[in-house]
């Protein structure tokens, strides 16, 4: 039989009323059997995700302050949850057992994943299915990336003769044997992990928005909906700040060809986005097919004479950047120029001092320089490599908004063109970009 595997995301979970709908969209296909839930996210704009109240919890039980009066906001978020669903389910004994162990366990990792242990014990009540949870199921290695050979199995093997079950998002069990998370936003890939794990025929992905849209709805007044999205472009939206799915989320079904579905737990006639394999992706017929971007990235600009002629001059300065531990993000590069764009975080503290002296010492460059305050955006589509006059387009509508371009970037991939912009031209930056391909 097909099986359908459902992910519900934070703002999905956010009350009791909510989890009502999640309901009625589980009762109306009996191929949705297997569903991975968020901890509840904010219900109304200004409230706060309970991973984010866990995480004050967390601050104080590791500076010994008060985690009774922090935890009471979690309290008071699930115990008015249970009310409004109106079920059995003795929520207060779990709370009081949770919070011992915040206190005493004093890992972040486990108290951040909380939120969607509480949530997951709540639903699989709610829909009389099997409560499975991830830290007995999905597995890091020692590296603490994903073993998926060793979670696939053990997720089929829990999923014997199992109806209906569900999962807490977020977590599983690291090399040690204690709870770890992925990063934020990472139950996203708990939902994909289960779908490759049972050969799902769809990965459904319900969430507050009715599906991937060409740009950020934050910035762009309800911005056109993608139909259908090829792995490979999600990939590129979702790594540059698209958040509404995990860019890490694609790894464990794309290998199998599992499609995904955006959905909207708020409107569930909506369509929503298909996210297809290349070979089953029909292009739009449009040459972008969406913008992101983030902000807060910091370029250090190399020149020096000849640089193209001295040999591993670039793999140097690489050396000194992974010796720090430090990503780089991007590195365009000339004859004799060579950036590294990074995101501004990673050279918090004395980091940007040392990579500095580092490079310096390393290849003696003759100019040395940082821009801060850099935003990156990302326009994307596989349309973009066959129609001639794109970058054209694009640089020219930028230059429209009277917005100053500080780095390029054109991925080797050519279905990718990155501009960096000075922060504050984020917002215009996104729109004219917007403008020039949809409207
Ligand atoms: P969930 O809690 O369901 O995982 P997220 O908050 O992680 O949901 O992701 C959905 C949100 O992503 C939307 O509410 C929207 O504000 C934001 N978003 C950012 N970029 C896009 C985009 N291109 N298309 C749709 N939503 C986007
Ligand atoms: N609750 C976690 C977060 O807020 C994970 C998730 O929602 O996917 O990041
Ligand atoms: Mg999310």
């Amino acid at each position: 039989m097909t099986v359908k595997v459902c992910k519900f995301g934070g703002t999905s979970m956010a009350d009791g009323n909510v989890i009502k709908n999640v309901k009625k969209i589980i009762d109306a296909d009996k191929q949705r059997r297997f569903i991975i839930v968020s901890a509840p996210g904010k219900r109304y704009s200004g409230d706060v995700k309970v991973t984010d109240l866990l995480l004050k919890c967390h601050n104080e039980a590791i500076s010994h302050g008060d985690v009774k009066t922090a935890f009471s906001a979690v309290r008071a978020r699930f115990v008015s949850l249970v009310k409004e669903l109106n079920i059995k389910f003795d929520i207060n004994s779990v709370l009081d057992e949770t919070e011992a162990l915040i206190e005493s366990e004093q890992s972040e990792d486990f108290t951040a994943s909380r939120g969607e242990y509480l949530s997951a014990r709540i639903t699989s009540a709610v829909l009389g299915a099997k409560f499975i949870d991830a830290k007995d199921v999905i597995f890091f290695d020692k590296n603490g990336a994903l073993d998926g050979e060793k979670s696939y199995k053990a997720i089929a093997e829990a999923l014997k003769g199992v109806e209906c079950a569900v999962f807490p998002g977020f977590y599983g069990c690291g090399i040690d044997g204690k709870v770890k998370t992925f990063s934020r936003g990472g139950s996203d890939i708990s939902g994909a992990i289960v779908a490759r794990a049972v050969n799902a025929s769809l990965y459904e992905n319900w969430t507050d928005v009715s599906g991937f849209l060409a740009c950020d709805p934050r910035i762009v007044d309800s911005p056109k909906r993608i139909k259908t999205i090829s792995y490979k472009e999600l990939r590129e939206l979702s790594y540059m700040g698209a958040n509404v799915l995990h860019a890490d989320s694609i790894f464990p079904v794309r290998s199998a060809n599992i499609p995904i579905q955006i959905k909207n737990t708020f409107r569930p006639e909506d369509e929503g986005t298909s996210i297809l394999p290349i070979l089953r992706y029909k292009p739009s017929g449009s040459v972008v097919t969406g913008v992101a971007g983030k902000k807060n990235f910091s370029v250090i600009f190399i020149e020096k004479s000849l640089m193209n002629s001295e040999i591993g001059f670039m793999g140097k300065v690489l050396d000194v950047v992974a010796k720090e531990g430090i990503s780089v993000e991007h590195i365009p590069s000339g004859i004799d120029t060579m950036s590294l764009v990074i995101e501004s975080e990673r050279l918090g503290g004395e980091k940007l001092e040392k990579v500095l002296n580092g490079i310096k010492q390393a290849v003696k460059p003759d100019t040395l320089r940082v821009i801060e305050n850099i935003a990156l955006i990302a326009t994307v589509g596989h349309g973009m490599s066959s129609s001639v006059g794109t970058s054209a387009r694009l640089f020219g509508a930028i230059a429209s908004a009277d917005i100053n371009v500080k780095v390029i970037d054109q991925g080797s991939s050519e279905i990718n063109i990155i501009v960096g912009v000075s922060n504050d031209d984020y917002e215009k930056c996104i729109k004219a970009i917007y403008k020039e391909f949809f409207n």
